[in-house]
C-alpha cells in the first residue's frame, strides 16, 4: 500500500475573513452563480453580510435553508437545486451536517465546494468524508469523496461569538486524532484516504495535541470574552484544520468507533459528536491499556473544559448492561473502525473498556 496524505487546496482563517471571499474564489479560479446553504440562525444572521460582500463585486448567489439532518434524500434536493439553478459553485455556512450534506452534493456535481465553518465543533470541514444519518439521527454511513474542499474559509470572529458548547465540542473530536493516528499507525491500518499514514499526518495529529494542552483552556477565555484572541486563533486551527486532515490522512480507530456506535442508544442523542468523541478517547485508551499517566491527563483536560468523562456524561447509566453490551455488539460489527486497533477487539472487551472509562472518570 502507498502512502496517501490529502488536504483541502486552500484553508483561509482569521478574524473577519468573510470579508476574503471574492478574492479567495478569484485567486482559485472559483466563479458564481454560488449556492449558499445554510440552516436558519445563519441564514439570519449572514444574509446581509452575503448581499453586501458578494453583490459588491457581482457575484450572483441564492441562498438555501438546510433541513438539519445530512440524509441521502437532503442531498439529493439540494442536487437538484445545484443542478437546476445552475450554480457553479457551492458554499456551506455552519456545522458539520450542512459542510457535510453540501459536501456531497458537490461531489456528486462534480462541482467546487467551499466550506465555511462557523462553529469549530468538528473535524469535518477539511475532509472529503460526508457522514450519512437516518431520518431518526442514527448514523448510517459515511461516504468519502474524490476531493477535498477547494477552499475552506474559517472567520474566527464569527466563531469566537459561536456557541460555548459546540466549541468544546470540536476539542472533544480534536482531542482523538493522535491516538487514533497512533493506533492505525502501530496496526498499518489503511486510512481515509486509502493508504497508509505519512510522517506529516503523524506530526500534524501530535500538534493537535500539544495545542489543545496548552491553549484549550485559554482559548475559552477569549470565547467567554467574544474575542478572537491567539488561544482561540490557535485552538480553532487545532479543532478544524489539524484535526481535519489529520484524522483523515492519518486514520480512524476506537475513539470514533465507539462515537458512531453509540448512536443506537436512543439517550446519547442529545450529545454533540466531539462530546461523544472524547468519552470515546478514554474508552480507547482503556481498551488498548494506555499507561495511567496518559489517561490522567486527558481526564485532568475534559474535566477543566467540560467534556464528558463518564458515561453518564454520554446519556447512559453504567448498570445498563443492555444497552452497554448493544453499542458493544454494533462497534464491533464487521467493517467498522474499532478493527482499526493493532488487535483484535471483542464486544465483552469493549463492554468491559466502556464500564473502566466510566470507573476512572468517576474517581479522577
Ligand atoms: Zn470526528
Amino acid at each position: 500500500m502507498q502512502n496517501v496524505f490529502s488536504s483541502p487546496a486552500r484553508y483561509t482563517q482569521g478574524p473577519n475573513a468573510i470579508e476574503q471571499l471574492p478574492a479567495e474564489m478569484a485567486f482559485l479560479g472559483l466563479s458564481g452563480p454560488l449556492l449558499i446553504v445554510s440552516g436558519p440562525t445563519m441564514t439570519a444572521k449572514l444574509s446581509p453580510e452575503w448581499q453586501r460582500i458578494l453583490g459588491d463585486v457581482g457575484i450572483p448567489f441564492r441562498m438555501h435553508l438546510f433541513p438539519g439532518e445530512c440524509t441521502i434524500p437532503a442531498i439529493e434536493e439540494l442536487r437538484c437545486l445545484a443542478e437546476q439553478t445552475g450554480a457553479t459553485t457551492l458554499l456551506a455556512a455552519g456545522g458539520g451536517k450542512v459542510l457535510d450534506t453540501t459536501r456531497a452534493a458537490s461531489a456528486a456535481l462534480s462541482r467546487p465546494f467551499i466550506a465555511f465553518p462557523t462553529v469549530a465543533s468538528t473535524d469535518s470541514p477539511c475532509s472529503a468524508i460526508s457522514v450519512i444519518y437516518d431520518h431518526r439521527g442514527v448514523y448510517d454511513t459515511f461516504h468519502t469523496f474524490a476531493r477535498n474542499p477547494d477552499l475552506v474559509l474559517v472567520d474566527t470572529q464569527i466563531i469566537a461569538t459561536s456557541p460555548r458548547r459546540y466549541f468544546i465540542a470540536g476539542m472533544g473530536d480534536a482531542l482523538s486524532t493522535v491516538f487514533e493516528a497512533r493506533a492505525c499507525a502501530k496496526g498499518k491500518r489503511e486510512n481515509l484516504r486509502g493508504g497508509l499514514t505519512t510522517i506529516a499526518a503523524r506530526e500534524i495529529g501530535e500538534a493537535c495535541y500539544r495545542v489543545l494542552m496548552e491553549d484549550g483552556r485559554d482559548a475559552l477565555a477569549d470565547l467567554d470574552a467574544g474575542r478572537a484572541g491567539p488561544s482561540l486563533e490557535r485552538i480553532v486551527e487545532a479543532n478544524t484544520l489539524l484535526s481535519g486532515i489529520g484524522f483523515e490522512s492519518a486514520g480512524l480507530a476506537a475513539a470514533h468507533g465507539i462515537h458512531n456506535a453509540m448512536t443506537v442508544a436512543e439517550g446519547t442523542h442529545q450529545y454533540l459528536h466531539g462530546e461523544k468523541v472524547a468519552f470515546g478517547v478514554l474508552v480507547q485508551l482503556m481498551l488498548e491499556k494506555q499507561q495511567p499517566e496518559e489517561i490522567e491527563q486527558v481526564i485532568r483536560f475534559c474535566r477543566d473544559i467540560g467534556l464528558p468523562t463518564t458515561l453518564a456524561g454520554v446519556g447512559l447509566a453504567a448498570d445498563d448492561t443492555e444497552s452497554l453490551e448493544l453499542i458493544a455488539r454494533a462497534a464491533t460489527s464487521p467493517g467498522e473502525l474499532i478493527h482499526n486497533e493493532p488487535f483484535p477487539v471483542t464486544a465483552s472487551q469493549v463492554v468491559n473498556a466502556l464500564q473502566a472509562a466510566d470507573t476512572a472518570g468517576n474517581q479522577s
